[in-house]
């Protein structure tokens, strides 16, 4: 069955062939570790984490690099100054009196945590940028000496009017300098587009982390190069699929393709992927923005933090989705209805090839997870025999990655009325005593919970 994806370079639905066969290589921009990652950074995760479980359903093997970002991001790249501003790391250091490089531990550590608890499978390999210093001042020499690169008073700059491809993943135009565009802090830049490759450690400080390279100063990587040295190294200088959210299109994706393909001298990358944004009331989830929520906060209110998985499952990665605390409650209250059916089948059955291949042929529609998840129910519903059902959904939950066969992993803080309950209902199944059983579990309902018997006891759901 063939794959169709959305490419972000052309804005086309196009069928997917790899590079290699029966191989993908894909890389995914990853975190900036000065801070722990919002819901929003983790719902373009999630879509890559689809993406990876449909090739492999589709029988690839997919080698999929994640790169670290722990140096070089400034706050002024995300601001619309790039290029300026203070280092993300050296920030998040002075903000929690710890050094940059414990800084970028810590959220690394917390950053894989979440990917756990989202079940998000962990990319093949997972590249720091500052273990690939030296494969980062080999490119920016490579560009120099190839006139692609220029040194000004605070760093070495690309020089987009070099390259005539420059604004093919955007469509954007060269900007011009005489027609007024702002070129920012360092009027040294020839372009306003020319973005930094090398940034010079600012005369009189010292920085926690600077290394010697290009223009015999200290200094340290730009933001972008990083991805484009490290996918080089992981998957070569051609590969099949590159992602990242939206944002990336405009800066972050449009100079990683000039400074690679002019390094090169040959394409990058097949296919561009960009998930859109979470929204909060209109706007985009951010730490800047101040709206940002982290899947600790979810934790703490009393969701699993699969629910929020099957919330992202239910609107397509091209659409945005606007977070609400609604929305979470209905994904909640779907998923655990999900699991209390998937509880009551049993047997060692077989895969229903033709409830599967429609799933299969959702997901290779540019990922359409939302229809997927209907056909699940669709399976559930059905007459085929329950072994069979469930021998189905686990096949399916291998892409969809919800656990369906586990309970609903939540830390309910519930009332004396519920717990009350739930006691005098294990006095009565003790007692088998089944109808005063039944009748508590319904009173339990009636407060807005489910109640399982499982090897643990009695399982409780939020309903
Ligand atoms: P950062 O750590 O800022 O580099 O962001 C990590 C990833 O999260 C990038 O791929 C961003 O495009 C993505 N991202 C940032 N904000 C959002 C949002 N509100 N919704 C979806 N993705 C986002
Ligand atoms: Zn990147």
């Amino acid at each position: 069955m063939s794959i169709v994806l959305f490419n972000s370079l052309g804005r086309k639905l196009q069928n997917f062939e790899p590079i290699k066969l029966g191989q993908v290589n894909m890389y995914c921009c990853g975190p900036t570790v000065y801070n722990f990652a919002h819901l929003g950074n983790l719902r373009t995760y999630l879509f890559e984490d689809v993406l990876r479980r449909t090739l492999e359903m589709n029988g690839y093997k997919v080698n999929h690099v994640m790169n670290i970002t722990d140096v070089g991001h400034l706050t002024g790249d995300n601001l619309g100054d790039a290029n300026t501003g203070e280092d993300k790391m050296e920030k998040g250091s002075k903000r929690e009196g710890k050094t940059a490089w414990e800084i970028a531990e810590m959220y690394t550590k917390a950053f894989f945590e979440d990917f756990k608890l989202l079940n998000i499978e962990m990319p093949t390999v997972t590249p720091k940028a500052t273990d690939h210093i030296a494969e980062q001042i080999e490119m920016v020499e490579k560009l120099m000496s190839e006139d692609f690169a220029y040194e000004t008073a605070d760093g070495i700059y690309f020089d987009v009017s070099k390259w005539s491809e420059y604004g093919k993943l955007s469509g954007q135009k060269l900007e011009d300098k005489k027609n007024g565009a702002r070129i920012g802090i360092n009027d040294d830049k020839k372009n306003p587009q020319d973005f930094a490759l090398w940034k010079f450690t600012p005369e009189g400080e010292t920085r926690q982390m600077e290394w010697d390279g290009p223009g015999n100063r200290k200094g340290f990587p730009g933001w972008h190069i990083e991805c484009s040295a490290m996918s080089m190294k992981y998957l070569g200088k051609h590969f099949d699929i590159h992602c990242g959210g939206v944002d990336h299109i405009p800066v972050h994706h449009e100079n990683e393709i000039a400074q690679s393909e002019a390094a090169n001298h040959q394409p990058y990358v097949n296919v561009w992927m960009h998930g859109e944004f979470m929204m909060v009331d209109g706007k985009r989830m951010g730490k800047s923005e101040g709206n940002a929520f982290l899947v600790k906060d979810l934790i703490q209110k009393g969701y699993d933090p699969l629910a929020f998985r099957y919330l992202n499952l239910g609107t397509h990665y091209r659409i945005q989705l606007n977070f609400t605390w609604e929305a979470l409650d209905a994904a909640q209250t779907a998923l655990s209805r999900l699991k209390i059916q998937v509880a009551k089948l049993q047997g060692e059955g077989s895969t229903d090839g033709n409830y599967f291949n429609k799933f299969k042929a959702c997901l290779n529609n540019d990922l359409n997870s939302a229809e997927a998840l209907s056909v699940v129910w669709e399976v559930l519903k059905s007459n085929i025999a329950d072994e069979n059902k469930l021998a189905t959904v686990k096949d399916m939950d291998k892409v969809l990655g919800l656990n369906l066969t586990a309970p609903l992993n939540v830390k309910l803080d519930v009332s004396d009325e519920v717990k009350n309950l739930l006691d005098l209902r294990a006095m009565a199944r003790t007692e088998k005593n089944f109808a005063e059983s039944d009748r508590l579990r319904d009173q339990i309902a009636a407060l807005g919970y489910g109640v399982k018997d499982g090897a643990n006891g009695q399982e409780l759901t939020k309903l």
